[in-house]
């Protein structure tokens, strides 16, 4: 049986074999490995393409989110308002710097942080909100600002899976105080390993984070503050500017297989992405909803198509949670229990396409 893979890094890194290999060998020979000016070139480029003035190179994603939430002093005592409807890394980075995760629901359509809900769940010692681009489609960026000005609140929003995404025609990267992102294989712009970046406006912020992520030093064997190790290496630095170069066409790859799917599953009784009139979503994952979801995983499985559920236990029901003893979510259950991701890619071809949605519809005849 030809199998439709879900993802397949190999075949969109055999398009750009020659320029990975051209990348290594210039890599090779050039005598620098860790912060050198392959990584300068690529925080460049990269802020450039986010429409921002700052780009500074981590080790993955989630350290770029624990070293923004580091550099805006956020620790012990202080909350950080978080999506329930995410991947854990984003609650993580809150965790470890000593902070506490609050939850809030997604909107039951986009399926993102709900501005409305956040405004409850402030405190006293609310110190920022993190929303999370889930999936490749933006949240509402000004309403979560506004509210974060009035109480006085840091807005770092969390792009992993949104690289290149637009709000109102702008890229995703300056619209809030400082972005992360995550270069982690799979996602839209993804390294051959590890990688992330923190982009922002914000000088003292970037500065901070230039400090933080090499050992608290400025200044060789000097250190005034308590830093830690987590650097884009220069071979990433190298991979992640060749790969920057194609991502627009890539997203627009993804776009044209969301049409595909939104226009041929329409009547389907799937439940299907909501996309917001302002949002131009670069489809990290097409997500569906179904409420025989097990059922017709199993049915794609048999016919050789891979899906994902993204993700099948919500943080705050994962054991290192239980004692933040959150009250229950019931759209966030509901989703958790009903979502699935459909192979999406840029290599995906149009026959693989075609009976992804052949089978969704032969699934549908069985079942209605
Ligand atoms: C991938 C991801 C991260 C973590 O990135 P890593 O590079 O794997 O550490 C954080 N948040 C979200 C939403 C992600 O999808």
């Amino acid at each position: 049986m030809k199998i439709v893979p879900f993802q397949d890094l190999r075949m969109l890194h055999e398009d750009i074999n020659s320029e990975i290999n051209l990348a290594f060998e210039k890599f090779l020979s050039s005598n620098h490995y860790i912060l050198g000016p392959e990584l300068e070139a690529f925080e460049s480029e990269f802020a450039d393409f986010c429409e921002a003035k700052y780009c500074v190179g981590v080790g993955n994603g989630l350290d770029a989110l624990y070293l923004l939430l580091r550099a805006y002093e956020i620790g012990p005592g202080d909350e950080v308002i978080v999506p329930s409807n995410t991947f854990v890394a984003t609650w993580l980075a809150v965790s470890q710097c000593g902070a506490t995760p609050v939850a809030v629901e997604p909107d039951v359509n986009t399926w993102n942080i709900d501005p409305l809900l956040i405004e409850h769940s402030i405190t006293s010692n609310t110190k920022a909100i993190i929303p999370v681009h889930l999936y490749g489609q933006p949240v509402d960026i000004d309403s979560i600002n506004e509210i974060a000005s009035r109480y006085g609140l840091i807005v770092i929003d969390d792009a992993a899976q949104a690289h290149g995404a637009k709000y109102k025609n702008k890229r995703i990267g300056s619209l809030c105080n400082a972005t992360a992102f995550s270069f982690y294989p799979s996602k839209n712009l993804g390294a051959l390993g590890d990688g992330g970046a923190i982009v922002t406006n914000d000088e003292i912020i970037t500065k901070k984070v230039r400090l933080l992520r090499n050992y608290g030093s400025k200044e060789k064997y000097r250190h005034d503050v308590l830093g830690h190790n987590s650097r884009l290496d220069e071979l990433q630095a190298a991979f992640l500017r060749i790969k920057l170069r194609h991502l627009d066409k890539l997203n627009s790859r993804r776009s044209e297989i969301a049409a595909t799917y939104v226009n041929e599953l329409n009547n389907l009784d799937f439940i299907l992405p909501t996309v917001s009139n302002w949002a131009k979503s670069v489809w990290h994952l097409f997500v569906i909803r179904c409420e025989e979801r097990e059922k017709l995983q199993l049915f794609l499985k048999n016919k050789g198509i891979e899906t994902l559920v993204h993700y099948p236990i919500p943080p705050y029901k994962q054991l290192i949670y239980n004692q933040l003893k959150v009250k229950n979510m019931p759209i966030t259950d509901m989703l958790s229990g009903q979502v699935l991701s459909l192979p999406m890619h840029p290599s995906l071809r149009n026959d693989q396409l075609d009976k992804v949605i052949s089978s969704l519809k032969e699934f549908r005849k069985l079942n209605s």
